[in-house]
């Protein structure tokens, strides 16, 4: 199972290493991926079981592209994972459909490991399954499927720091057809915490999570990994 923490724009350079080398001890025996992308500022070497992927890439090695970062900067600490397509990306960056189909075909050539994120808002949600569905498959449409190493985050906009996270058997049922239409790991994300990953995890399209809020604290962060550790699949 993965087990991923989005530190969104939270934590320092100081903090994130403070963090990593608590966690570090937390975690070495666990037999989950685990995964932290820090802000940008905060990416460093990996220490040692705590992989660092980092939260947004501009399609280029380098270049005229101020306030960005490209490929240059991520491999000097050996980063191999990136997040791309967030909800936070697409409505409060307006980050494009095309923008980021663009940063998945330039890190697809590259081998990195993409963390896809999709997610439908409450209207849509709230239109039915199908319709959820539908907004799902769009958000894909113009990502190479065939390329091997990505994963896809099913993260509803409204179970992103709210509190509220979709049924048990609505989780199943968007991450089993997601799993059927790509072929790929399907992790959750939205409102995850220690008194709800067991059942999240259980379900048994669920390859794994996506973190925000609940990874902040490395202990409590740890807590999820022990528990994912527990459900056997
Ligand atoms: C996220 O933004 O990826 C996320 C899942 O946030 P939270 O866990 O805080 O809902």
């Amino acid at each position: 199972l993965i087990v991923a923490g989005n530190f969104k724009t939270f934590k320092t350079r100081k903090g994130t290493r403070e963090y990593l080398e608590e966690l570090e001890k937390l975690v070495s025996d666990s037999k989950s991926e685990v995964v932290v992308f820090p802000p940008a500022t905060a990416i460093q070497d990996r220490i040692e079981k705590v992989e660092i992927g980092t939260q947004n890439l501009y399609p280029t090695k380098n270049g005229a592209f101020t306030g960005e970062i490209g490929l240059e900067q991520i491999e000097e600490f050996g980063i191999k994972t990136v997040l791309l397509g967030h909800s936070e990306r697409r409505d409060i960056l307006n980050e494009s459909e095309d923008l980021i189909a663009q940063k998945f075909r330039f890190y697809s050539k590259e081998k990195l490991r993409i963390v896809f994120c999709v997610g439908e808002n409450l209207e849509i949600r709230e239109s039915g399954e199908d319709e959820v569905f539908k907004f799902l498959q769009n958000q894909l449409i113009n990502i190479n499927l065939d390329y091997e190493n990505f994963v896809i985050a099913y993260e509803p906009i409204w179970a992103i720091g709210t509190g509220f996270t979709p049924t048990l058997e609505q989780i199943e049922t968007i991450a089993k057809k997601l799993k059927e239409l790509t072929g790929k790991d399907v992790l959750y994300g939205g409102s995850v915490k220690p008194e709800n990953v067991a059942d999240i995890l259980s379900q048994k399209s669920v390859s794994g999570v996506l973190v925000g809020g609940a990874s902040l604290k490395a202990d409590q962060f740890a807590k999820i990994v022990k528990i994912a550790d527990e459900v056997s699949k």
